[in-house]
């Protein structure tokens, strides 16, 4: 149990938090006469304030200058992408070049595995993890089949041991150990969407590329959420949506990492559309493709503005808090709801993720021990009440105390209602 938060009250504990005031900076959904307490940032980030402000620019823009907007607006259209990649940069610990904000995150999956998923005779297996989210699964798996390949032979699914609820980093490197010499492509999450588990990327990276495989993570529940090192660690590629941590609204325009070593190499297989085709050039309207330096190279289309804009202010508070002060803040919030369950709810409640603050995020996933079968009514009444979280199902509720927005007494208030339902 972590001792960071003491006894401590959750009004003292807010009261000397420094990053409190960001609070103010987002819309926190309303229930009734107050506030929701809203613990679902790890589904859809709440809205920042300054996006309203943003948008309406941009609506204006479009109406004052039409196709004009494109080079005269006050952030031009034509490279409206750009403006992200040093933001986007700072919070994967890559290289501006490395970054591009793009597409959505499962396009992005085909995109990337479709340059570094090569599958050859003796090299053809793709490691995911299991239960992995859905769409990743769905990609992965059509990904195989595209080449020809039986997913039954070539997808590698690594599930948790049998009675546990977390993947053990051991298990992994023993998989790469017996297997690594057939594997094309590792494609694992940053933090696991169901346990919240946060694997040793770093780790996992090196042990890979050791063994000659191809790297990639989704880091949908990771970014914005844990530190990252990219560029150090080495990966082939990274992918992130931008609605969850980086509050930038739903669908909002996804991000890519394509690690430096692969910024020129033209020759690399991808599927190519005009935005990836080398910038000064591009409006030559020429048959040949030539890609852009960089991640920027894996483009598609132009910049879909409207669902790019409100990650303009959302990086702007990520840059005003400082990822380490977050992150900092992170553990001590998740500690304090941990302690709070253990103490107040013993026997009724299983937390899923791991205790250790090192292999996870800000996520708790929580089963319901207090009679059978009753987490999907205990997820129900805490609705009723006030509290957004989420279920997934077979039987687990999804917690995310978010540091930009979220106060220690939206952890107690939780635990309090919890409390309540099931004594
Ligand atoms: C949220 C999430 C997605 C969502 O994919 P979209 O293409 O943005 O709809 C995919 N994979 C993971 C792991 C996620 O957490």
């Amino acid at each position: 149990m972590t001792s960071l938060t003491g006894a401590r009250s959750a009004e003292a504990l807010d009261a000397e938090d420094g990053l409190a005031p960001l609070r103010a900076e987002f819309r926190i959904p309303p229930h009734e006469n107050g506030d929701s307490v809203y613990l679902c940032g790890n589904s859809l980030g709440l809205q920042p304030i300054a996006a309203a402000g943003l948008l309406a620019e941009e609506l204006e823009d479009w109406a004052r200058f039409g196709v004009e907007g494109h080079f005269r607006g006050r952030r031009p259209w034509v490279d409206y992408h750009r403006q992200f990649a040093a933001g986007l940069a700072r919070l994967t610990g890559a290289q501006p070049v490395e970054i591009a904000a793009m597409n959505t995150l499962t396009v992005n999956l085909h995109l990337l595995m479709v340059s570094f998923y090569r599958p050859s005779s003796d090299r053809w297996r793709l490691l995911i993890e299991k239960p992995a989210f859905p769409s990743d699964r769905y990609a992965a798996e059509s990904q195989v089949r595209f080449h020809g390949l039986d997913p039954a032979d070539a997808l590698i699914e690594l599930a948790p041991r049998e009675g546990e609820s977390w993947i053990r980093q051991d298990d992994i490197h023993r998989v790469l150990e017996e297997q690594g010499d057939t594997i094309a492509l590792v494609l694992l999450p940053g933090v696991q969407y169901y346990s919240g588990q946060l694997f040793d990327m770093a780790g996992i990276t090196a042990a890979a590329r050791r063994r000659g495989c191809r790297v990639g993570w989704d880091l949908a529940h990771a970014i914005g959420n844990v530190p990252l090192a990219l560029h150090d660690w080495g990966c082939d590629f990274a992918t992130w949506c931008c609605y969850k941590y980086l509050n930038a609204g739903p669908g909002a325009v996804s991000g890519v990492f394509v690690h430096e070593r692969h910024a020129r190499s033209p020759d690399l297989p991808r599927f190519a559309g005009w935005w990836g085709h080398d910038r000064a050039s591009r409006f030559d309207m020429g048959p040949e493709f030539r890609p852009m330096p960089g991640a920027e190279g894996w483009q598609l289309s132009n910049p879909p503005v409207f669902s790019l804009t409100p990650l303009i202010a959302s990086l702007e508070l990520f840059d005003r808090a400082g990822m380490a002060a977050l992150r900092a803040k992170s553990r001590r919030l998740t500690g304090y709801l941990e302690t709070q369950l253990a103490e107040r709810l013993p026997g009724r409640i299983r937390v899923l993720t791991p205790p250790d603050p090192e292999q996870r995020g800000c996520q708790l996933s929580l089963a319901v021990e207090a009679g059978p079968d009753r987490g999907r009514e205990v997820f129900d009444r805490l609705a009723e009440a006030g509290i957004v979280c989420d279920w997934r199902e077979p039987d687990v509720i999804r917690v995310a105390p978010v540091p930009l927005y979220n106060r220690f007494q939206d952890c107690r208030r939780f635990v309090d209602v919890l409390v309540e339902i099931t004594g």
